[in-house]
């Protein structure tokens, strides 16, 4: 069985999007993950599909409905499901890389997307929705942080990259930021590669590596290091 992701969303033509090409795109294709995007607007009221309303307690903007939602996730998930339950939320935990490995290493990945101002508390907790966050700024709605959390999973599922070597090194999976990287031509516009990569000296490139690494990490994000 693939890894599978069930999207929640008032814009289910936002899917896969931009994960319909490169890595993402070849291994849709090839079955490794699937993905589906169901409209939470089905299940909305009335001839006119309503899916929100305005805030109890007064404010701006409007509040998805919690039975409205509800019903979109019932009809969505088995009861046997147990897939993760994420809502995408400026409220919600941030996502780290280590979460990411957690989910990609599960059986796939269930996601809400809010608008509006989000959605009504309630459902949050009836149907244990887990918060999650891409970074402390407001989108406008929780679909482009689900194609983050999906694109950030998706290539780190056995077969979708190319090399397995590749993902091990990168930034934050030892707590460090990468090092810097070099490719030909070796000299441009005046700026050498640095002598050291050219030397074929493995163990002298990769302490070098590593030096770089934690002089980089120590400079811009002091708070990843132990
Ligand atoms: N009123 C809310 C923001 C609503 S933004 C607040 O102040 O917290 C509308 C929707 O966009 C949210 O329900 C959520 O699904 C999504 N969204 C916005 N910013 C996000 C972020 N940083 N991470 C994840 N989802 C986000």
């Amino acid at each position: 069985m693939s890894w599978s992701a069930t999207v929640f969303t008032l814009y289910p033509d936002m899917f896969p999007g931009p994960l319909g090409t490169s890595l993402s795109g070849d291994a849709l294709a090839r079955n490794i993950w699937s993905l589906e995007a169901r409209n939470i607007r089905e299940h909305g009221l009335g001839r006119h599909r309503t899916v929100d309303d305005s805030p109890a307690g007064g404010g701006p903007g409007m509040v998805i409905r919690a039975d409205v939602l509800a019903a979109a996730l019932d009809a969505g998930l088995g009861a046997d499901d147990l897939r993760p339950r994420l809502l995408m939320s400026p409220r919600g935990k941030p996502l780290t890389q280590a979460r990411v490995r957690e989910l990609a290493a599960g059986p796939g990945v269930a996601i809400v997307c809010g608008r509006f101002e989000g959605v009504d508390e309630r459902v949050i907790e009836g149907r244990a929705l887990e918060e999650v966050s891409i970074g402390d700024y407001i989108l406008s709605g929780g679909e482009m942080a689900a194609l983050v959390v999906l694109d950030a999973c998706v290539r780190l599922l056995p077969g979708v990259m190319g090399k397995e070597a590749s993902g091990t090194d990168e930034s934050f999976e030892n707590n460090l930021l990468e090092y810097p990287h070099y490719t030909r031509p070796r000299e441009w516009e005046g700026r050498a590669i640095p002598d050291i990569l050219l030397s074929g000296d493995h163990a002298k490139i990769a302490r070098w590596r590593h030096e770089e690494s934690l002089r980089i990490t120590r400079a811009r994000r002091p708070d990843l290091l132990p």
